[in-house]
């Protein structure tokens, strides 16, 4: 630093706070079943009985879902829910 000489101003990424993202409350989470991914609420545990946003009833698994079954084809209407919850 010099003497004599005023601050320079700090560039102006490091002086605005960062803006705040806050991030939306999901309360649902995708779950394949029946042949699709669909979207229950995240409320349910895993051996859980429920059904999902577009009214199927499932079991949540126990075990983690394999690949092949998250490679499953959307549910439209779930997706559709699921985006107003956005
Ligand atoms: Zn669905």
């Amino acid at each position: 630093m010099v003497w004599g000489q005023p601050l320079k101003p700090r560039s102006p990424w490091l002086t605005t706070p960062p803006k705040r993202h806050p991030r939306p409350v999901l309360d649902f989470r995708w779950q394949p079943a029946h042949g699709g991914r669909h979207v229950i609420s995240q409320d349910l545990l895993p051996g859980d009985e429920g059904h999902t946003f577009c009214g199927l009833d499932l079991q949540v698994p126990r075990q983690r879902n394999t690949k092949t079954e998250w490679l499953w084809p959307t549910c439209q209407q779930c997706y559709d829910t699921a985006k107003t919850r956005t």
